[in-house]
C-alpha cells in the first residue's frame, strides 16, 4: 500500500486511492467544488489543487492518483491564490445574488426577503424572529425609517419598489399587540456584566443583542426615561411615544435594566463604571461640550471607534451611534448596536475581536429589460399597495396583497452553497476576471425544482447522478467553451430530464444553480 506525506503527517492508502482521500484520512480539508465523492473526478474547477514536492506546477488533489513516497504541500501561498484564481474564474460569469439587492441596501442587512415569503406564507410568528434578528425596533423604524432598502429595490425598475418599511411595520404592529408578543430566548447566563451607556436607537440595540447572548446589561441613560433622540429629537406625531415605550418593554422583558436620570461623568465616574463592569458600549448619541471628556477621552475630539469593530482604543470601551459619527438615519444606528454587540461578545468571551461575520456576496446588478419577465413572472401584477384609510397602516390582506409583489431575487441556497462558503473563505472578488455577463435565465417547469444556469459551474455531478439513476432523457452538457452549460437534452424540460433523481441533484449540486423552488434545505444540508 503507497504511503505518502502530506503537509509533514505520513499516511498509508490503499492502491488506487487519490490525494484527496489521503488527506482525508488525515483530517486535512481540501476544498472541492466539481468532485462528489463515489464518483468520476471532471477536474473541472481545480479549487482542490495541491502541489507535488519536486514536481513543477500545481495538481487537482480529486483526480490524482498516489505514489509511494509523494510529499503534498496542501497549504501554502501559492495554493492560497491558485485556490482563490480558480473561485475567482467560476465567479467571474455568475449570475446571481445571495442576498436581495434590499437586504444590501439595509444598513441592517435585514432578511427582508424572507420576511416577505413568511408574509406570504401567514406566518407572521417567524416573520417577527426574521425581522428582530436584525432589527432591534421594527415598530419604531417602520414609522421613521426612509427606507434605504426601497431605493436598491429591484421592483423599482419595472414599477414601484415593494413597499417594504411598511411590511415590516405590519409585522412589527401585528406581534405587538398580540397576547403574547416576540420574546427571543436567551442563551444561559454568563456571569459577565456590560455597561451601556446611552438609551438610544444604538443603546437600545446593543442591550437587545447581548441580553440574548447572556450578557447581563445595564442600560444608563441622562433622561428620565429611555429611548434617546426617539424620544427626544423624533416629533411625537411620527413616532407615538407609546409605539416606542412598547418595544422598549419587550427589551426589558428580556431581563435588561435601566438605571436612568444618571449622567455618567457626573452622578457616577467613567473610571468606576469600568471598574463594575467587564464592557462598555458607548452609546450616547451626539456628543455636547464637555461629553468626550467626561467619558475619558480626548476633550478636543469626538470619540474615536474602529469602524469593524467598534472598539476605542480603551481596553473593553466599545462606541457606535452618533457618538462616534453622524447617523442620519436611527436604523443606521440600530444596525450600529447590533454589530458592536458582535464585538463585545467576542471581547467578552476571549476570542478575536473581529466584529460581524462578513459574507460573501454575488451581485448581478441591473437588470436587462429582457430579464425582467423573468422576475416578474411568478410575482403579483399589481401596482404599489397604499393602506387603505389615515392610518399608513396594512391590514392583513393588505399585507400579503403587496408582499406578492416581491421578486424573489435572492439565492434559494445560500447557506449550502460550496461556491460562496469558498469565496469567504478564501476573500475571493467576483469582479476580479471581467466578462460580460450571461444573460439571467430560469427553467421553472419542474414541480419543486428550479434550475438557474447562470449559477452552474459545469462541475457535472447532476449529469452523473441523473445516469446511475436510470434518467431515460437525463441531463447532458450542450454548447462549446465558456457557454457550455447543463441542459435537458432534445430540449426536454426538467421534469422530463429528471423524474427520480431531482431530489439527489438538489442535494449534490455544489451552488444554488439546482435547489428546491420553496428554498426548503435538502435532507443533505
Ligand atoms: S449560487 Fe451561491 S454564490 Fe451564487 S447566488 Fe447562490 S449562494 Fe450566491
Ligand atoms: S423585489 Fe423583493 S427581494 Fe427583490 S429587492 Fe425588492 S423586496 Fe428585495
Ligand atoms: S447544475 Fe449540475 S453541473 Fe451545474 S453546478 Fe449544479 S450539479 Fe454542477
Amino acid at each position: 500500500m503507497p504511503r505518502i506525506t502530506i503537509d509533514g503527517h505520513e499516511v498509508e492508502v490503499d492502491a488506487g486511492a487519490t490525494i484527496l482521500d489521503a488527506a482525508e484520512k488525515l483530517g486535512i480539508e481540501i476544498p472541492t467544488m466539481c468532485y462528489l465523492r463515489g464518483h468520476e473526478a471532471t477536474t473541472s474547477c481545480m479549487v482542490c489543487v495541491v502541489k507535488v514536492v519536486g514536481a513543477n506546477g500545481l495538481v487537482p488533489a480529486c483526480g490524482t492518483p498516489v505514489r509511494d513516497g509523494m510529499q503534498i504541500e496542501s497549504d501554502c501561498g501559492e495554493i492560497f491564490e491558485a485556490r482563490k484564481a480558480a473561485l475567482e474564474l467560476l465567479l467571474s460569469d455568475h449570475v446571481g445574488d445571495c442576498m436581495g439587492p434590499c437586504t444590501m441596501g439595509c444598513p441592517a442587512h435585514m432578511d427582508i426577503p424572507l420576511m416577505i415569503r413568511q408574509i406570504v406564507a401567514g406566518q407572521l410568528p417567524e416573520a417577527i424572529a426574521t425581522v428582530k434578528g436584525d432589527i432591534a425596533l421594527p415598530a419604531v423604524l417602520g414609522r421613521i425609517c426612509p427606507a434605504p432598502c426601497e431605493n436598491v429595490c429591484r421592483r423599482a425598475q419595472h414599477d414601484a419598489a415593494v413597499s417594504i418599511c411598511l411590511l415590516k411595520r405590519h409585522v412589527a404592529d401585528v406581534d405587538l399587540s398580540s397576547d403574547e408578543p416576540y420574546l427571543p430566548a436567551c442563551a444561559a447566563p454568563k456571569d459577565k456584566r456590560v455597561a451601556i451607556i446611552g438609551a438610544g436607537p444604538a443603546g437600545l440595540a446593543g442591550a437587545y443583542y447581548l441580553q440574548q447572548e447572556g450578557f447581563e446589561c445595564v442600560v444608563v441613560d441622562e433622561h428620565e426615561e429611555a429611548g434617546g433622540m426617539l424620544r427626544y429629537g423624533v416629533p411625537e406625531s411620527e413616532l407615538p411615544h407609546d409605539i416606542l415605550s412598547a418595544e422598549i418593554a419587550r427589551i426589558e422583558k428580556l431581563g435588561v435594566r435601566f438605571r436612568l436620570g444618571i449622567r455618567v461623568g457626573q452622578a457616577i465616574s467613567m473610571e468606576e463604571v469600568r471598574k463594575q463592569f467587564d464592557a462598555v458600549f458607548l452609546a450616547v448619541g451626539e456628543l455636547k461640550e464637555g461629553d468626550a471628556e467626561m467619558l475619558g477621552f480626548d476633550p478636543s475630539e469626538k470619540i474615536k471607534a474602529d469602524g469593524t469593530t467598534y472598539a476605542t482604543g480603551i481596553s473593553g470601551v466599545f462606541a457606535g451611534g452618533d457618538a462616534v459619527r453622524r447617523r442620519r438615519m436611527a436604523v443606521r444606528a440600530v444596525a450600529d448596536g447590533k454589530e458592536a454587540a458582535r464585538s463585545i461578545a467576542q471581547y467578552l468571551t476571549g476570542h478575536e475581536v473581529v466584529g460581524p461575520e462578513k459574507r460573501f456576496n454575488s451581485r448581478m446588478g441591473k437588470l436587462a429589460e429582457s430579464e425582467m419577465p423573468v422576475f416578474l413572472e411568478p410575482a403579483s401584477a399589481e401596482a404599489r399597495i397604499k393602506p387603505f384609510g389615515i392610518a399608513s397602516t396594512f391590514s392583513i390582506d393588505e399585507a400579503k396583497a403587496e408582499a406578492l409583489r416581491c421578486l424573489r431575487c435572492d439565492c434559494r441556497k445560500p447557506e449550502a452553497c460550496s461556491l460562496r462558503r469558498y469565496a469567504e473563505q478564501y476573500g475571493a472578488r467576483q469582479n476580479r476576471y471581467k466578462s460580460a455577463r450571461r444573460p439571467f435565465v430560469q427553467r421553472t417547469q419542474h414541480p419543486h425544482v428550479i434550475y438557474e444556469p447562470g449559477k452552474c459551474i459545469d462541475c457535472g455531478i447532476c449529469v452523473q447522478i441523473a445516469r446511475e439513476a436510470g434518467e431515460g432523457l437525463g441531463l447532458t452538457f450542450v454548447g462549446r467553451g465558456f457557454d457550455v452549460r447543463v441542459a435537458v437534452p432534445f430540449e426536454g424540460t426538467l421534469a422530463e430530464g429528471l423524474r427520480e433523481a431531482a431530489e439527489r441533484c438538489v442535494a449534490a449540486c455544489p451552488t444554488g444553480a439546482l435547489a428546491f423552488k420553496d428554498g426548503r434545505k435538502s435532507s443533505a444540508d
